[in-house]
């Protein structure tokens, strides 16, 4: 078959960008460099492989990643669909089985008759229509080759780090208990309490620890929303007790009492036999991260299925580069899709590629645009990376800030948060996409 559009990656967003193509009718190439060749961080030969943590976050209408996964579902995602399929408890959050998610997405694309996978590292620019949708550890090669095609506008880049996973095995239960903050979902979480004083000596450790070597980096080259552990020690004592060691609405059931600290692990996989440090995420040596995370005193024993990496993520300067269907201002058969346009996240970076997808169809079948509006998240999410951010660009998490606020007062952030939704929904069940 010869394509109507090559689509290079098969990620979370390439994944996407193909489903939403071949659910239009076009023919798609899927071209995917595993299992031949490997970024650092993937692991496994399915597509759409989650490299850290298995969470897609919130899943209420008062969060603005909430809003995007709704309007995903109402849009028709592959990515959307796949992880509601595989979610496993996680309260508030949309958290799946990293495996079954991958290998249900897999079998999807694989069995699409419109979409042909094939395996090679693609070191050039395709002919005919294309997406890249090559991630934040896009192939050297390639980088290398997209970084010709923009001669004045640099890629640019920042560090991510991904946390430990323990097994439930060798977490001492004693020291450790069942709960969800503010006891929202089923007490899904395992919390390991610290007292003020084992809080103190994990806090001093953690501040000394020795880093992995990574040429270049330095704690101004992280990206906030994904601070490394010991990155976020160092900002002060009690920094990451306001963060991922918040005891808030965390009492321990037996006392009833609330801990000085609590680190979180969230459920990894449906057995329920491995689980994730929440926020956990390091550069440290492995072998400093055993000894100081095993001080952690429910983690005294903790065996370690993985331990955290940190790697550089890639992305092109999208204001300058892109417009607002992610496509190349200066050739729009090139097109991007992901963390690598400057989104930041699995659902943002899925999102993008719907979006891609939705648009290069229309174009080719010679419809108007759909033009997602800023009231929308992801429309909001692509104006901004094309073009709505001031300064220096950095990669974007979803959030309420990028997208239009109401025309009329709504009192209390929750309310307002939620009318934002309501709108947007609403917008998107209207549209014909
Ligand atoms: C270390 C690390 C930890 C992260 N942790 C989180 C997290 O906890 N939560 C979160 O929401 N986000 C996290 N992110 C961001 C996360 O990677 C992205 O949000 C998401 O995976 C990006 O999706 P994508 O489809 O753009 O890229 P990917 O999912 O990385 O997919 C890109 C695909 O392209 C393939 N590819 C690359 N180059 C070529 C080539 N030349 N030819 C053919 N195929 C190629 C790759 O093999 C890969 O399969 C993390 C990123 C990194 C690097």
């Amino acid at each position: 078959m010869s394509a109507d559009v090559t689509v290079v990656g098969a990620g979370l967003a390439g994944c996407e960008t193909a489903w939403q193509l071949a659910r239009r009718g076009l023919r798609v190439e899927l071209v995917e460099m595993k299992p031949g060749r490997r970024s650092p961080a993937h692991v496994s030969d399915d597509f759409a492989e989650l490299v850290c943590s298995n969470s897609f976050r919130g899943s209420e209408l008062t969060s603005a990643v909430g809003l995007l996964k709704a309007e995903m579902r109402v849009l028709g995602g592959l990515v959307i669909s796949c992880a509601d399929e595989t979610a496993l408890p996680a309260g508030g959050a949309l958290a799946v089985d990293r495996e079954r998610f991958a290998a249900l997405v897999t079998e999807r694309v694989r069995s699409c008759p419109l979409i042909e996978t094939r395996s090679r590292e693609v070191t050039d620019i395709p002919e005919g229509n294309v997406i890249f949708a090559t991630g934040p550890l896009t192939s050297d090669a390639l980088a290398e080759k997209l970084r010709e095609l923009f001669p004045d506008s640099e890629f640019l880049s920042f560090y991510d780090a991904a946390a430990p996973i323990v097994t439930y095995e060798s977490v001492d239960m004693t020291r450790a208990y069942f709960a969800s903050r503010y006891g929202k979902g089923d007490a899904d979480y395992i919390n390991c309490p610290m007292d003020e004083g084992e809080y103190a000596a994990f806090w001093d450790e953690l501040t000394r620890a020795r880093e992995a070597e990574i040429h270049g980096f330095d704690d101004g080259g992280v990206f906030e929303g994904c601070l490394p552990i010991e990155v976020m020690a160092r900002r002060g004592r009690d920094t990451m007790r306001y963060g991922p060691l918040k005891p808030v609405g965390l009492r321990d059931p037996e006392t009833g009492a609330t801990p000085y600290a609590v680190a979180q692990l969230r459920r990894d996989n449906s057995e329920g036999t491995l689980y994730n440090m929440v926020g956990f995420q390091t550069h440290l040596k492995f072998a400093e991260q055993k000894r100081v995370f095993s001080m952690i005193p429910a983690l005294r024993e903790a065996e370690f299925a993985r331990y955290g990496v940190m790697h550089r993520n890639t992305y092109i300067n999208g204001p300058a580069l892109l417009d607002r269907r992610y496509r190349l201002r200066s050739d729009r058969r090139i097109g991007f899709a992901g963390q690598i346009t400057g989104v930041e996240g699995y659902v943002e970076s899925a999102s993008s590629g719907m979006l891609a997808g939705i648009e290069t169809a229309r174009e080719l079948l010679g419809q108007s645009p759909a033009d997602f509006p800023r009231s929308t998240a992801i429309g909001a999410l692509a104006l901004y990376v094309s073009g709505g951010s001031v300064g220096d660009f950095q990669p974007m998490n979803v959030n309420f800030g990028i997208i239009e606020p109401l025309e009329g007062k709504v009192k209390g952030k929750r309310n307002r948060n939620l009318e934002i939704s309501r709108r947007s929904l609403e917008i998107i069940g209207a549209m014909r996409t």
